[in-house]
């Protein structure tokens, strides 16, 4: 089958790489029928994550058709149309069952990197690399789903692909950030980056009473879409004072929820420069512009701070004495998929939420270059680009 496969920085390939073949009782085999770039693959393609190997399969974002179960899936029989959280998770043991799923320690046990770096292992994810147990992604035709019956969820008639495909991933990591933030009627809620996740993370803090949403990025095209669609207030960072202009916008007193969905690249971290030069960690020292630094120095007292970008490695200079002496709260990590996509469905079949605004473009794998290529420097008003394998 064709699939689109990381060759080396910034290089890409469609290449012909076998079927996947079910290799557990409870895999299943899902026809790819829409694949979206995500935020998190930049990470990967622009070099912060070297646990990528030449020929890897991209994508992590998915929805298709299922064409064969093994014996132990319960849920699902061929033909029926499923949208897959990005994580994968046995369903079973100790962290999934209190549904924090991206903590699952059954899925990635032999974790490329070990776990002195990450402190611990995490569960797999599709796409991303052999720290997170070198699954092979969903940029291709044909994908294995392993523990199928947690991870999948059914596609209720009458939706269309472009309004569930963000089901994935962006709208349950959206969602998780607004639910970690602490959102209660009335709060106003600073969201750091409007691309796909932050958009969600601005839907996900109406639905739970938000008063005001403010959204923050420099792409004057991303705040249009973060006012119209996601009806926010909007700040470009290149303009004006993000510091400043928060206290302007809040009376003196600052957002009582923050949010960063923006992530490391923004805030100097990333284990590239020490990994690939000494093969150990360590200090990265920079003074660019950190939105996690900005995000608490800019939250009211008492307030929370979530987090949703991804980070790798270390980022210097955080302002402990400002998150301690405010009583800051934070909240962060990977998305619990399989925790939200159930209601996120709901959300989106009641019409309150619909996603099909982040499709911008669609292509065919064979574009997978240009389609990234576009993605990261912005383009043609990208906000994602999904292959129709
Ligand atoms: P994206 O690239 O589409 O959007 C990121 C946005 O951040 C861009 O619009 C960019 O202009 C903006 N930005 C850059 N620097 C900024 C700064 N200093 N201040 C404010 N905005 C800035 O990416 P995305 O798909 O929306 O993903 C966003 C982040 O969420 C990424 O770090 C991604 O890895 C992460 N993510 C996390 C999870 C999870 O499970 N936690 C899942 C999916 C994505
Ligand atoms: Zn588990």
């Amino acid at each position: 089958m064709k699939a689109l496969c990381y060759n080396s920085v910034k290089d890409l390939r469609v290449e012909n790489v076998p079927d996947p073949e079910i290799i557990s009782p409870k895999d299943m085999i899902v026809r790819v029928t829409l694949s979206s770039v995500c935020g998190s693959d930049l990470h990967i393609i622009n070099g912060f994550i070297p646990t990528v190997k030449a020929g890897d399969v991209l994508g992590h974002e998915f929805m298709g058709e299922v064409v064969e179960t093994g014996r132990d899936v319960r849920k699902f029989v061929k033909g029926d149309r499923v949208v897959v959280a990005s994580v994968i998770a046995c369903g079973e043991c100790h962290y999934c069952n209190e549904q924090s799923f991206s903590l699952c320690d059954n899925t990635n046990p032999n974790a490329y990197i070990p776990e002195k770096l990450y402190g611990d292992t995490m569960a797999g994810i599709f796409g991303y690399t052999h720290a997170f147990g070198g699954y092979a992604g969903s940029h291709a035709q044909y994908i294995r789903v392993p523990f199928a019956d947690n991870g999948a969820f059914k596609v209720p008639e009458g939706l269309q692909d472009d309004s569930v495909i963000f089901c994935s991933d962006a709208f349950p990591t959206g969602y998780m950030a607004a639910d970690m933030a602490n959102i209660k009627p009335g709060s106003v809620v600073a969201v750091w980056g409007a691309g796909g996740v932050g958009q969600m993370a601005m839907q996900s803090a109406w639905l739970m009473g938000a008063e005001r949403v403010i959204a923050i990025d420099r792409e004057q095209y991303r705040l249009g879409v973060a006012k119209e669609k996601s009806k926010a207030e909007t700040l470009n960072f290149t303009e004006v004072e993000i510091l400043e202009a928060l206290k302007d916008l809040t009376g003196g007193r600052g957002p009582d929820c923050c949010i960063d969905a923006v992530g490391m690249e923004a805030s100097g971290s990333g284990f590239g420069y020490a990994y690939d030069k000494a093969k150990q960690w360590a200090r990265i020292e920079n003074d660019r512009p950190l939105v996690l630094r900005d995000a608490i120095m800019a939250c009211r007292k008492g307030g929370t701070v979530s987090i949703v970008g991804v980070y790798s490695g270390f980022v210097d200079k955080i302002p402990m004495g400002a998150a301690m002496n405010k009583a800051l709260n934070f909240r962060m990590g990977q998305m619990h998929g399989p925790k939200y996509i159930p209601k996120l469905l709901e959300h989106v079949q009641n019409g309150e939420v619909d996603p099909s605004f982040l499709v911008t473009h669609k292509m065919g794998l064979d574009q997978g270059q240009q389609g990234y290529d576009m993605f990261t420097k912005k383009e043609d008003n990208c906000m994602r680009v999904v292959f129709d394998p």
